[in-house]
């Protein structure tokens, strides 16, 4: 009776491991990235109070202190160290690059969860943090789309990584949550990061840079389900690969890749924060949803924000994030062009 008994629990328990296994855990932890949650951050970081973000202004240090506060309340660290999660962005720095400003002194936001095997390569997961502040009436610009969309996108991702790090399900890879300032007036933020990287160049495997996720283009008008893919196929034949796999497998949205064609007038893979990394051969997927009539305007607003959308977009990053995270092989750049 007791040997049946045994082997009662036995049967159980490899029962019980083996159906852990059968747990898709990307996503369990994507579900916990809300249309709800990020309506809760956006109304209040693309509201009226943080005066449009301008780079070096009094709104957008409320912007890095807000992204700070999210990082240390869900206790995910600061690859700097103790409290500091601001990488300082020089105003000479700014101001010598682009002539047009009298900048003020900026920060990058940066928040790291360490891999559990391969900590040594990096994942980077950016958007940018500024805006383009108020006009003269004194009218804010509140870039509901361009880029709180994006900017909360980040902190959801980053605390879906968290959710599966407290389970003992961490990411292999580590990977930096990236909020650069700056872009607006030039992709500053991005580029004083790169050429001053806290982790090397030479190990950052991957960036996933989004801007604008939040609305629907006119392209799409009735057909909401999509979202443009800019330069996942440029560098990496993987990232490609695994960026296509992931959104079959979970988030069945029109991948539209008119705005990759290297011929688009729009040069829109030059135009945002991947772009610096990408110039340094680092593989990136730029998410986008093309522009609307409320770009880069006052009307830019939380109200006008697709959420059932921005959610799933946001789940396909993550899911992309964690496979390339966790999968065996690294992602390479097998496509740089060499130099002749
Ligand atoms: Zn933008």
């Amino acid at each position: 009776m007791k040997k049946i008994l045994l082997l009662l629990c036995f049967v159980v328990f490899i029962y019980s491991v083996s159906s852990q296994n059968r747990i898709d855990l990307s996503k369990k932890y994507a579900a916990s990235i809300t249309a709800k949650e990020i309506g809760n951050h956006l109304f209040t970081y693309a509201s009226d109070e943080f005066e449009g973000r301008n780079t070096g202004e009094p709104g957008q240090k409320m912007a890095v202190e807000y992204l700070k506060n999210f990082y240390v309340k869900h206790k995910i660290k600061s690859p700097i160290g103790g409290e500091d999660y601001y990488q300082e962005v020089p105003a000479n720095y700014m101001n010598k690059l682009s002539r047009r400003w009298k900048l003020k002194d900026s920060e990058n936001v940066v928040a790291f969860i360490k891999g559990t095997e391969k900590p040594d390569e990096i994942i980077v997961i950016s958007a940018h943090l500024d805006h383009v502040g108020m006009n003269k009436e004194g009218e804010v610009f509140n870039g509901a789309d361009d880029d709180g969309s994006g900017t909360i996108a980040v902190l959801e991702i980053a605390e879906a990584f968290k959710k599966a790090v407290n389970d003992g399900n961490g990411p292999k890879r580590s990977i930096l949550f990236l909020h650069v300032t700056g872009e607006e007036k030039g992709l500053l933020g991005s580029r004083y990061y790169t050429e001053n990287p806290i982790f090397p160049i030479a190990n950052t495997i991957a960036n996933l840079n989004i801007d604008m996720i939040g609305r629907v283009d006119e392209r799409h008008k009735g057909n909401p389900n999509y979202v443009y893919l800019i330069g996942s196929d440029k560098l990496s034949t993987s990232l490609h690969e695994v960026s296509e796999a992931m959104n079959t497998k979970y988030t069945s949205l029109e991948l539209d890749y008119k705005y990759n064609d290297e011929n688009d007038p729009n040069r829109f893979y030059y135009r945002s924060d991947h772009y610096n990394f990408a110039k340094l051969n680092v593989p990136i997927i730029f998410y986008f949803n093309g522009t609307h009539v409320d770009y880069h305007k006052e009307t830019d607003t939380p109200d006008k924000i697709n959420y059932e959308q921005l959610e799933t977009r946001t789940r396909l990053v993550f899911h992309t994030a964690w496979e390339v995270a966790n999968r065996e092989a690294a992602i390479v750049a097998d496509k740089v062009k060499k130099a002749e």
